[in-house]
């Protein structure tokens, strides 16, 4: 698919839009631009749209124009003569990759006035790599621009940080992103609200969700599709479990929980191991907040339809225990997107969440 206009890009906060849009009706691009937001929320989206405008010399605040001899140059795989696009091969960037895209850019552009280099999942980048990529941000040739993307700044290496301008994509609503679903899709509402629920406001995960819901089961993404809401399904009886469950049942709750992040591996997003993982702790990190979030007779939930359970886990932990515990599940989220050992990870925070009661 060619890159979406960038009007027609979902930007969640709506302030950031027109940061953005100013950036677009600048002369050039900046050097390096960092993108970081939870998975799920556009951010390769966004880099491939913001590429796309800033090689299409007829570009407006609204995005590329569609139309010119760059534009033109779009293939239907979304890929163009003077864009690269390194990404985790699957697991890690390695130096072979950045050494190569290096070797591309000493080349003068095929079509377009500059170049872009995209970088997914830049904390991917192994040592060696990252240490290559870092001499090209420090000397970066001419005519060629960067956009890295990251679950989060602080993954990533101080120095490469330090070379970019960094866009923090943030989340929409539940509701906001059921209302666009609804405009888009012709599924069940009830079907449109569970994925609205567990796309925790990333609206390019839900998007990507019910195309591929809406696809016959029987093709691979549909089937993917319907794979992924059977695992969720799981997770949140599991997480129910975490308000009755004895310390006993911590390791085999562990290994149900990774279990089920296997099924989350792959598919629209062709999430790695790792990025499954993490995507079922940050589904344990909106369970807890919901718990912590009972105590406010306004406040949204994003599990509404599961408030007993919640409340039970209310009634078990105090409030400020749970609140710790929230930081581990986030120390261990980001324990697992680095490189330490999932099993370990997982066992030790599901015997500490378990651990009083
Ligand atoms: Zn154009």
């Amino acid at each position: 698919m060619a890159p979406l206009p960038f009007s027609e890009v979902v930007i969640a906060p709506e302030p950031l839009r027109r940061t953005l849009e100013q950036m677009l009706t600048r002369p050039s691009p900046p050097q390096s631009l960092l993108i970081v937001g939870m998975a799920g929320v556009g951010k390769r989206t966004l880099a491939r749209s913001l590429a796309a405008a800033w090689l299409c010399p007829k570009r407006t605040a609204q995005g590329h124009c569609q139309t010119c001899l760059v534009c033109q140059k779009w293939s239907d795989t979304g890929e163009h003569p003077d864009l690269r696009v390194l990404k985790p091969e699957p697991e890690q960037i390695k130096i072979d990759a950045v050494r190569e895209m290096r070797g591309w850019t000493s080349f003068a552009p095929a079509v377009a006035p500059l170049r872009f280099v995209i970088i997914e999942e830049a904390h991917r980048l192994n040592p060696a790599a990252a240490n290559a990529l870092l001499k090209t941000l420090e000397e970066p040739p001419p005519l060629y621009h960067f956009i890295l993307t990251a679950p989060a700044s602080d993954l990533l290496l101080p120095t490469i940080l330090s070379r970019c301008r960094i866009v923090r994509l943030g989340v929409l609503t539940t509701e906001s992103v059921l209302q666009r679903l609804k405009s888009r899709f012709e599924l069940p509402e009830e079907t449109l609200r569970t994925i609205a629920e567990f796309s925790e406001g990333a609206i390019g995960r839900a998007i990507r969700w019910a195309q591929a819901l809406q696809s016959p089961e029987s093709e691979g993404k549909g089937r993917q599709a319907h794979n992924e809401l059977d695992a969720l399904q799981k997770l949140l009886s599991l997480f129910a479990r975490l308000g009755v469950a004895s310390l006993e049942e911590a390791l085999r709750l562990a290994y149900e929980f990774r279990e089920a992040c296997k099924a989350l591996e792959g598919g629209t997003e062709e999430r790695s191991p790792r990025a499954a993982l993490a995507l079922g702790l940050e589904y344990l990190i909106q369970w807890y907040r919901d718990s912590l979030a009972l105590n406010y007779p306004n406040a949204s939930l994003r599990f509404a339809s599961h408030r007993q359970s919640l409340s039970q886990l209310a009634r078990r932990f105090a409030p400020a225990e749970r609140q710790r515990d929230l930081q581990s599940i986030t120390e261990a989220r980001r324990a697992i997107l680095g490189n330490a050992n999932a099993q370990i990870v997982t066992e030790h925070l599901f015997i500490q969440l378990l651990r009083a009661g």
